[in-house]
């Protein structure tokens, strides 16, 4: 196709699986990889492949993490016992970005829909559970999306807590319908964060 050589075809393909990346840009892309020194082609490709093998999930928030711990957690004891539950790690990303959140944090990898079949039981929700009780938190801030499934997750998440007895909050609106809060400015996640309302049962 357009006189591409089969692996020039292969690697464009591959580019092109990237988000945002479409077929001028993977194009674009691997036609730069081919032109540059072996050395760095080789370098990016070894990236690649070490994120990927020696990235695994934190046992306590299910956060990037190459050992047990995250680093996040792994400096727990000078954290805020709060924690933020979010969908995907993208989203830590974002908020650790803002400098303002001096949390913890739980990644669901996900939200509840009934339309795709994730209930409850699909989100690792007794793990949170356990966390509240083993250190003491003493609030849990819902930053899900703002899309139907979002604040699904969150009253569903609210109900859980509520036996708790803790605060248990919702970031503010201003974040856009069905945005995920990994996409979004660090300013409006910040203001998101200080407008936060505790939800009420
Ligand atoms: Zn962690």
């Amino acid at each position: 196709m357009f006189g591409y050589t089969n692996y020039l075809q292969k690697l464009i393909e591959q580019l092109s699986k990237l988000p945002t990346i479409g077929l001028k840009s993977a194009e674009r892309m691997a036609l730069h990889i081919l032109k540059s020194p072996q050395q760095q082609a080789r370098a990016l490709a070894e990236a690649i492949i070490n994120a990927k093998h020696n990235t695994k999930k934190c046992q306590e928030c299910n956060y990037f993490s190459e050992a047990e711990l995250c680093p996040i957690c792994k400096d727990k004891d000078s954290r805020e016992k709060v924690i933020c539950v979010v969908e995907d790690p993208q989203d830590v990303i974002a908020i650790e970005r803002t400098g303002r959140y001096k949390g913890l944090y739980h990644v669901l990898w996900g939200k509840l829909s009934p339309l795709e079949d994730i209930g409850p039981k699909d989100l690792p929700l007794n793990q949170l559970l356990a966390r509240i009780k083993q250190d003491k938190i003493n609030e849990i801030i819902i930053a899900t999306s703002s899309s139907r499934e979002g604040e699904t997750t969150s009253l569903y998440l609210k109900q859980l807590i509520t036996p708790f007895g803790i605060k248990v909050s919702r970031i503010a609106r201003g974040i856009p319908v069905g945005s995920n809060i990994g996409y979004i400015d660090q300013a409006t996640i910040s203001e998101a964060f200080e407008g936060r309302r505790e939800v009420n049962s």
